[in-house]
Formats: C-alpha cells, structure tokens, sequence
C-alpha cells in the first residue's frame, strides 16, 4: 500500500514530547500499570481513544469566533439545525453535549421495565443506558464476524437473527432497534446498506422503530461507496443520507464524525416523541436551542458535520487507517483484519501465547507501548471484560486479548504512525520477555479505568 498523504497542512502546533526511558519506567510504575491514571503530558502518542480528541479545522476555528451566545435561537443553532437535518433526512432536532445524553434522553422517553432493545452491537453507554431504564440490551453481530474473511461489512446486524428474536420475544417488547454505524464494538467495521434496507424491512412487518447510534455516520457512508456494489458514483451525502433516511431517528455523538471536541444530538421525525425529548431536555441540558452546549460549539459541529462527508478526507482517513493496520503487519504484530475506519486492534492473545488470559496479554502489550515509547493504547480484553460472577464466584475471561490503537481525526501525520509501528517491531522481537500482570487494587464497577496492577516476576508457563 502506498503512503498516504494528508490532505491538510499544519498551520498550529501543539508540542508534545518523548519522555526519557527512566522517565517512562517510573511514570508506568506509579500509574500502578494503568495507562488511564498517566497525565497527558507525559504521554508522546496517544491513541485511547478518537472520541472529541481530533484536529479542528480552520472553517471550524473561524465559525467558533461567530459563536452567538444568545439563550434562545441563537444564529449558530439555525445553522446546525438546518445541517442536521439536510444529512440526517429528519424534521426535528434535539442538541446535547454528548452522545449519552442522546441515550438517556431517547431511552427515558420510549423504554418499558423489562423491554428488549436489539442492536448489531451495542456502544459501552448504550448498553448502560438501556439498562438503566430498565431495558435489556441484546447484541446481534453478523455471522461473518468471527470468520477469518476479508468481508467489508462485517459490522453487520445478524438479520436472520433479529426476526427469530423478535418472534421469539413478541414484537411488543421491542420498542426500538439499534443499528450502530459503524459497529464502534466489533473494531469500527462497516454496515452494508443492504442490511440496513433488510433490518429496515423487518422492523416494518413487526411495526418497530428504527434507530442509528449514528456516531461515525460518515465513515460508514464512505464503505458502502467504496465497498458496496451500485454506490460508486455516488456522493457521500447522498449515501448518508439515503441510510439514515431508513431510520425513524438518530443518537449522536459528535466527538466523532461531527469533527468537534464535544457536542451531540438527536434527531427524528414523530412530532410527538420530539415533543417528549424536548420536556426532558429542557429539564437536564437547557433550552432547545442550545441543549448544554456554547454556540460557538454548534457552529463547529455545523461546520464539521460537513466537513466529515469530504470524499477526500475519508480516504485519506480510512487509508490512514489501513496503512497503519498494514506497518503494524509488517512490524509482526497480528490484528484483526480487515482493519475498520477509526482504530486498529492488536491481537495481544495471538502475539504472547506465554501469558494466560489471567494475566492479562493486552495488558502487558499496552504497558510495553508505553515503557517503550510512550505510547497510549487501551486494553480490550480480560482487563476491560473479565471479571468474576458475583453469585458463584466463578471467574471469567473475555474472547480476545485486544489492544485498541484509535486514531483521532486529523490530528497525527503518517510518522507517527510509522514511529509506532517501529515501537512495536521492538517490542514483537523481545515479546518472550514480557510479563503477566495481576490486579492489586480494584473498584466495584469498570475496573479496567482506577485498578491497580502489578508486573509478575516470571511466568508460571514458559515463554514460547
Ligand atoms: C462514543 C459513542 C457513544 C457515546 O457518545 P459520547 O459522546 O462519548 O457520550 C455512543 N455510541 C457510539 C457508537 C459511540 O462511539
């Protein structure tokens, strides 16, 4: 694959800087082996997350100096609202200041004590705010996932699936289905438009809503051009729009595809449902016309949301992608291919057979990265998903041994993707050296953010 050049030029720097190895040594010891507790500052090349961490542009910076601050019907608010609903095909909006207010809010509104919501797979707060309105989250990834296929769209909703649950459950415990595009859960891989179309259909001969958690709307349009059969000549928009048109609405969270720092929103199209989000919005975020965010903020997702639909920008993005997925190949590190459009997945279990799931293999992998280069990575894993059974005491581990590299928008160039991959080649040619962990210090809730780990002094099974 060639290199890929970004379609950009810097025109303001934001320093960042190497600390120096005994620095990294001390910095990881005291952080207790968890990259979450290390400052930003002594961080060289972050990659925990793409979520509100991305370069804006200059539109973006130039629309924030016409912020209107005004209470009600500020001028910004117009213009992302006009935006949102040109791309997301909907009459009303609702902004927020982040993806899971949309959740709350949506889920509050149309969820029962008991109600199953189906989704090919859900987000982290998804899944959370379904189930703390009461509802029941049920994953339904396509089959192809697990398949060593190059298949493009195995972010795909398992369909056939879906129809036998909703038989299974009675389609009146079904208030809504979910589709997540891209499928953030299963590595950002994309959704075909045919499966949206058929999950579509199937939510209109049962009579359900139909909902995207639209985070990266805007990646996932640029597959199905790509990838999908009958979309090459078409514009980007075009195919968003077509795909969120299937929808009865639309969560957002626009730390993604709307190219800001923070910011959210819902969109949809029942008059009465929009007039029930709007009480509660009033009642947790603040006026319609601004719903917990500056101005100046709406005017930058106004700007970014149009900006995210760049042909050029997402290939530029999505081989950015791919290219780093491709040194990291080369580097001898395994990932989960094919690679999706914001992050690259490390295959830590395949890389150290020596360390058992107990001990944490993406673990060890994510705190080499940054004792070897100060790098940021995330363990998703048996940190992130393991755990024990609160009633049997059993302990559990999670399918894969992952270490997620995501890539924010715009904001590192190809070297740091290629200084990464050099980090990586070191740490693959040592790999029988490194070490499980175990945990000394842990919360009640979401370990994986405050716990703290140690480094074990040899492996019980030898290296391999
Ligand atoms: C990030 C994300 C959310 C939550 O959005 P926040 O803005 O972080 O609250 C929901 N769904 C998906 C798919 C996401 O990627």
């Amino acid at each position: 694959m060639k290199r890929p050049i970004e379609p950009f030029r810097i025109k303001m720097t934001e320093p960042i800087s190497l600390p120096s190895e005994k620095e990294r040594v001390k910095y990881i010891e005291e952080a207790g082996y968890n990259i979450f507790k290390i400052r930003a500052q002594d961080i060289f090349v972050d990659f925990l997350t793409d979520s509100g961490t991305g370069a804006m542009s200059q539109q973006q910076w130039a629309g924030i100096m016409n912020g209107d601050e005004s209470y009600a019907g500020g001028r910004n608010w117009f213009h992302f609202e006009e935006t949102v609903k040109d791309i997301f095909q909907k009459k009303y909006v609702l902004p927020c200041h982040q993806g899971r207010v949309a959740e709350n809010l949506f889920f509050s509104s149309i969820l029962k004590k008991g109600d199953y919501v189906p989704n090919n797979t859900h987000f982290d707060t998804t899944r959370a705010n379904t189930m703390h309105k009461g509802g029941i989250p049920v994953d339904l990834p396509c089959k192809e996932l697990n398949d060593d296929s190059e298949f493009r769209f195995k972010g795909n909703f398992d369909t056939e699936g879906l129809e036998s649950f909703i038989n299974k459950v009675g389609p009146d415990k079904v208030p809504v289905v979910v589709i997540t595009v891209t499928n953030n859960s299963v590595g950002g891989l994309g959704v075909s438009m045919q499966n949206v179309k058929e999950v579509r259909r199937i939510c209109d001969k049962y009579k359900l809503l139909l909902f995207f958690d639209a985070a990266r709307f805007a990646e996932n349009s640029y597959f199905i051009k790509k990838y999908e059969p009958g979309y090459e000549d078409h514009t980007i928009k075009s195919v968003a729009q077509e795909m969120l048109g299937y929808g009865d609405g639309a969560m957002m969270s626009a730390k993604k595809d709307g190219m800001a720092n923070m910011g959210g929103f819902l969109a949809v199209n029942d008059a009465e449902l929009a007039g029930r989000l709007k009480e509660l919005l009033i009642l947790i975020e603040g006026f319609p016309t601004y719903g917990g965010l500056n101005g100046r903020d709406l005017e930058a997702i106004a700007i970014g949301l149009k900006e995210a639909l760049n042909e050029e920008y997402l290939a530029y993005r999505t081989d950015h992608i791919a290219y780093f997925g491709e040194i990291l190949q080369e580097a001898g590190c395994p990932i989960i291919s094919p690679t999706g459009g914001h992050a690259v997945f490390l295959d830590a279990g395949k890389l150290l057979p020596h360390i058992p799931a107990e001990q944490f293999p993406g673990q060890s992998l994510t705190v080499e990265l940054y004792r070897k280069g100060a790098i940021r990575a995330v363990e998703i894993g048996s940190l992130m998903f393991g755990g024990e059974d609160p009633n049997t005491g059993e302990k559990f581990t999670a399918k894969r041994e992952l270490v997620r590299l995501a890539v924010p928008r715009r904001m590192y160039t190809v070297s740091h993707l290629e200084y990464t991959a050099e980090i990586v080649a070191q740490i693959v040619k040592n790999k029988g050296s490194l070490k499980g962990y175990k945990i000394v210090e842990e919360p009640k809730y979401l370990r994986h953010f405050t716990c703290r780990l140690q480094e074990l002094v040899a492996n019980p099974v030898s290296a391999v």
